[in-house]
């Protein structure tokens, strides 16, 4: 195959880089695949028209704007995905290895897609906690938002996920409202390209939201700015390199790190040879051994039993490892490809010599190359280290391949201190179906890992297991592996937004927020808010009901007919009493029951069904005889369907001397 030229994206034009350009290789055969260079590439000018261009268009979206550019992208990659299958057997990666990265990633953009619409509202501004009240009378309030950075995101990806490592930054990214630069590790930048390219060609981006460098990123560093963020996975080293940018510091610029990680899994102290979670722990350090060639930031480097099983454990994984099929990964037979390169082979093997100073090698030999010798093909290595306190390269060296280290450990306690000497690491697996033990785990280990996966014979089935991030869950960890979150859901948007604490009045602040606050003006419903549509319906638009009393009977009649006969409605002494009542009060449920019976308007019309509340409290009991009158007022609104749009309710009950008595927020499906 002739080699790929691989291009830039720079300010809407795909651009080849000038002077000397690097050969990657094929890790199957060493073959040249592609040739690149980034020389040549003005970065100052990327950085400008990312934040003159792309970033104003981005931000003039809403979040559910955003959202659907991510599923429209999510969808053309799905479209073209063989072409990325098929380039993908080049970086070593078997189909399933490729799965990881291509379907993995275009779930993460179809997860954010539906966060990005079910969880963010259909606006440029994001509301954090609640109304603060700073003030006796409540005209002065404070409240958090976030609002999209004003600059570029820079992405430095890593080498072993060039699909998912780009999208994973990238869906929140975008979501934030903010444009991306990416640059991929050179090693595999030719798939990234080929991404990128499906992503542009899908012509749905603004200009200016997505740029490519493939290559080095030259000055581009001096030009960074406080409203741009690096986010940045790879080494520690390179890391350390970056952070202490002159720029990086002097500016403030944010800096996500995601680096190396001696990730633990423990086999619990429960265990037996013959329990499900010995199996499970076993299979899932192998599997993390050979999947993608151990090239995986989250694979298990230490793997921990009790230490009267090392025998157990060493034999069952080493007959484990010894069905390993290593092979060209286009021979569906293969179970485990290639390195990368044979550069990434080469520092595998120097890692592997240093663990062996105080750990023997019971498994593999580092030196063979089992398939050819082109190709940077390796045999599984297990180390077994067996006084684990006296060691320290099992505790401080990565050798980002097939590599781990078995090792004994005394009790739980002396579990939880091990895993925690890989001083912070993003994932740490236990194998325990003893519930005491994981949430000792929770305690003495959290504050070391970025998470803690607990794998049983009751979630083995559905567990997704040790080593694979999931959109959903955080991705990041303390110390050594960078002190870097992203993902989590919506927390990873936020990672390129600013939080701003805002103070107002409750007029400045619902205007600003576009959601009604007690205290801000309300407009009196001439029409029944019931008989508006959703576009009819003004934030602060208000319904104050007539009042209702709640006697003795309605109490009765409610317990019978509901099953609800608790004394505190029920039994006077009782109830008399209950140091919070004081005498005989009305359900909650029935306030909210007469409350809805106030404020609906019974014929069919726009509001197609009332789907939930939340924030519900009751303030104040209701005793019989009192009345209850409440006030609804439309708080917000998001559209949902291009025909139907969720509408948030505020709702207050009062009693008679106007206190309020319970207070909620009622949501509703209507008509658009
Ligand atoms: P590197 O740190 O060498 O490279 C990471 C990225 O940084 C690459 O895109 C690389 O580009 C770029 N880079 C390197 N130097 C500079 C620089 N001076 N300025 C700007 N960019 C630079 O790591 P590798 O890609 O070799 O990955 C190997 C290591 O990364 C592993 O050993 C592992 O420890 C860690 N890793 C961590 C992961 C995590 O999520 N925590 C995931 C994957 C790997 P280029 O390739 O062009 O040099």
């Amino acid at each position: 195959m002739k080699p790929i030229i691989l291009q830039n994206y720079a300010e809407c034009q795909w651009v080849a880089g000038v002077g000397g350009l690097a050969e990657l290789h094929s890790a199957i055969d060493g073959e040249v695949v592609a040739r690149t260079s980034s020389q040549g590439l003005d970065f100052a000018a990327m950085l400008r028209f990312a934040r003159e261009k792309g970033a104003p268009a981005l931000r003039a979206l809403t979040f559910h704007q955003r959202a659907l550019l991510l599923k429209a992208l999510a969808d053309a990659l799905t479209a073209k995905k063989d072409a990325l299958y098929a380039l993908s057997y080049n970086t070593g990666a078997t189909k399933a290895d490729s799965w990881i990265d291509i379907d993995g990633g275009i779930g993460t953009f179809a997860v954010y897609q539906g966060k990005g619409r079910r969880e963010l509202p259909n606006q440029r501004l994001l509301i954090d906690g609640d109304v603060e009240a700073l003030s006796r009378g409540g005209t002065f309030q404070g409240l958090h938002v976030y609002t999209s950075l004003q600059g570029a995101a820079v992405h430095i990806n890593a080498f072993n996920f060039p699909v998912w490592g780009m999208l994973e930054k990238l869906a929140p990214t975008l979501l934030a409202g903010v444009p991306a630069i990416v640059k991929p590790a050179s090693a595999t930048a030719y798939l990234t390209e080929a991404a990128v390219r499906i992503m542009l060609e899908a012509n749905v981006l603004p200009p200016g939201a997505l740029q490519l460098i493939v290559g080095s990123t030259g000055d581009l560093f001096e030009h960074l700015t406080c409203q741009d963020v690096v986010s940045f996975t790879g080494s520690a080293q390179t890391a350390t390199t970056l952070k202490s940018h002159p720029t990086i510091l002097r500016e403030g610029v944010r800096f996500v790190a995601e680096q190396d990680s001696l990730n633990a899994s423990v086999l619990g102290p429960d265990a037996t040879p013959e329990s499900p979670e010995f199996d499970l722990f076993i299979k899932e350090v192998a599997k993390e051994m050979t999947v993608k060639a151990g090239q995986k930031c989250t694979a298990i480097r230490r793997a921990m039993v009790p230490a009267g099983l090392l025998d157990d454990a060493q034999d069952a994984l080493t007959a484990r490892l010894r069905k390993t099929t290593i092979g060209d990964p286009r021979d569906e037979a293969t179970r485990m490809g290639a390195l990368v390169s044979q550069s990434q082979r080469h520092d595998v093997r120097a890692k592997i010599a240093m663990l062996a100073k105080d750990a023997a090698i019971v498994f593999g030999d580092p030196d063979a190359s089992p398939v050819n010798e082109k190709g940077a093909f390796l045999s599984p290595v297990l180390l077994r280290c067996e006084r684990p306190w006296e060691a320290k390269a099992a505790h401080d060296i990565e050798a980002f391949g097939p590599v781990s280290t078995l090792m004994p450990y005394k009790n739980g306690d002396d579990a939880i201190a091990l895993a925690n000497r890989g001083k912070g690491s993003l994932v740490m697996s236990v194998f325990t179906h003893d519930a005491a033990f994981a949430e000792a785990v929770t305690l003495g280990a959290g504050a070391f890992h970025g998470r803690i996966a607990f794998i049983d014979r009751e979630s083995e089935k559905e567990s997704t297991g040790h080593g694979s991030p999931m959109p959903h869950m955080i991705h990041g960890g303390p110390g050594r592996a960078g002190g870097g979150e992203e993902l989590g859901g919506i927390r990873g948007v936020k990672h390129y937004m600013q939080r701003t604490a805002l103070q107002g009045s409750p007029r400045v602040l619902s205007a600003i927020t576009h959601r009604y606050m007690a205290g801000a003006p309300t407009e009196a419903a001439q029409a029944h808010p019931f008989r508006r549509t959703f576009h009819d319906l003004p934030i602060g638009y208000q319904l104050t009901t007539k009042a209702r009393e709640i006697t003795l009977d309605d109490i009765e009649h409610f317990a019978h007919f509901t099953g609800d006969t608790f004394y505190a409605h029920m039994d006077e002494a009782a109830a008399a009493a209950n140091p919070l009542f004081g005498g005989r009060v009305a359900h909650g449920y029935l306030i909210l029951a007469f409350a809805a019976g106030l404020f609906v308007d019974p014929d069919p019309g726009p509001v197609l069904a009332n789907y939930g509340l939340d924030n519900l409290r009751f303030v104040k009991p209701v005793k019989p005889g009192e009345a209850i009158q409440v006030a609804l007022t439309v708080k917000d609104k998001t559209l949902r369907k291009p025909d139907q749009g969720e509408v948030r309710w505020d709702v207050r009950v009062t009693n008679r001397e106007g206190e309020m008595v319970a207070a909620y927020d009622l949501l509703t499906m209507n008509a658009a």
